[in-house]
């Protein structure tokens, strides 16, 4: 580990005063500490930023709901109006990491989580994201895990948020303070960047940015909605796919119709294609079929993960029906 110091900001300004500085902020510290302990991040200041009061959970005026930069992932998934009001954000969370992280992790840290390419954590491996211009070791390597969707010849990993996959399906938006004190609000679909020529370019953050909170807008008609995760493993697994489904049927017709793909796409993954397809149909199994049949629309597999392609139809499918009520 490189030498750092470490300051504990006691309110929002001396913590946007130490950003400013190029200080780094830290939450729960359970990926950046991790990174850090690799060489793979080296930040010469930590800004602890647990003491600021980023963490309510509340209705918003416009009937969304706000979700604190600093509220625990645990916190998150228990609460009542995201349990009742949005699953498929509580699913997400309970099938991300383990009841330990959980606990630490914050939903600010998890959507600025960086990806699990082995190859990026291997500070002697040739990566673009890590070392610009220096290649990409997974491109021709094993990348049995990497994305199959948004890739560019520069980098093929995956965003591994599960809970920024429920937020993509219901067009959240990321609320950012910056040094200068100026407050503005980013689709979380165009602050995570996908990785172009500049994959290490991840998010829309400026210099010094805090988040102060995810907000879901409110929806107009309501959404039944859950998330499906497929991994290795039962638990403690970042996803091979993964699907955020919301629907509104109303008179035997889906209304509106919001899904999302994670463990595929450089970043959380809409799917315009399914969802359009699904939209003034009646449910059925048949539909279900036919709509995830678009899922991995505009896809390029690489050598070992080309089961993703079939493995994601069958993810949005399944998560379909449970979802739409036909099971
Ligand atoms: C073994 C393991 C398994 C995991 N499995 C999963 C999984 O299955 N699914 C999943 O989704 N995640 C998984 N994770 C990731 C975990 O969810 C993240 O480590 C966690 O959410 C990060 O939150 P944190 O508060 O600890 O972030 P930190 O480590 O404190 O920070 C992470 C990054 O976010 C930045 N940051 C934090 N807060 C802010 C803020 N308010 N404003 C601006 N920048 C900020 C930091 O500067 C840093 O770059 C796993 C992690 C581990 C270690
Ligand atoms: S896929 Fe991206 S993160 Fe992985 S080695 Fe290539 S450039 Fe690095």
């Amino acid at each position: 580990m490189h030498p750092f110091s470490y300051t504990r900001a006691s309110d929002t300004r001396s913590a946007l005063a130490a950003g400013r500085r190029g200080g780094r902020y830290v939450a729960g510290g359970t990926t950046l500490v991790d990174l850090m302990r690799e060489t793979v991040e080296r930040p010469r200041t930590l800004v602890d930023i647990g003491d600021l009061p980023l963490r309510g959970i509340t209705g918003t005026e416009r009937g969304g709901l706000r979700i604190g930069a600093l509220v625990r992932m645990a916190e998150a998934a228990a609460h009542p109006l995201v349990r009742t009001a949005y699953p498929v954000v509580s699913q997400a969370l309970e099938l991300s990491a383990s009841p330990q992280l959980r606990n630490m992790a914050t939903i600010g840290g998890n959507i600025m989580q960086r990806t699990r390419c082995a190859y990026f954590r291997d500070v002697t491996a040739a990566c673009n994201k890590r070392t610009p211009g220096s290649g990409c070791a997974a491109r021709n390597g094993f990348n049995r895990t990497h994305a199959i969707l948004g890739t560019s010849g520069h980098c093929v990993a995956t965003h591994p948020s599960d809970v920024a996959v429920a937020f993509t399906a219901l067009e959240a938006t990321v609320s950012l303070l910056g040094p200068d004190g100026g407050e503005r609000g980013v689709r979380l679909a165009d602050f995570l960047l996908r990785p172009g020529s500049t994959p290490d370019r991840e998010q829309a953050l400026r210099p010094g940015e805090l988040i102060t909170a995810v907000e879901i807008p409110a929806h107009p008609r309501p959404l039944g909605s859950g998330y499906l995760k497929v991994r290795d493993r039962q638990s403690y697994e970042f996803a091979l796919t993964s699907a955020a489904v919301a629907l509104h049927v109303r008179g035997g017709v889906i209304r509106e119709a919001r899904v999302a793909a994670g463990g595929v796409g450089t970043v959380p993954w809409r799917l315009p294609a399914v969802e359009r397809h699904l939209v003034g149909e009646r449910p059925s199994n048949a539909l279900w079929t036919e709509a995830a049949g678009r899922a991995a629309e505009g896809a390029r597999p690489l050598e070992h993960n080309r089961f993703k392609t079939d493995l994601l139809k069958r993810t949005v499918e399944r998560q379909l029906r449970v979802v739409g009520g036909t099971r």
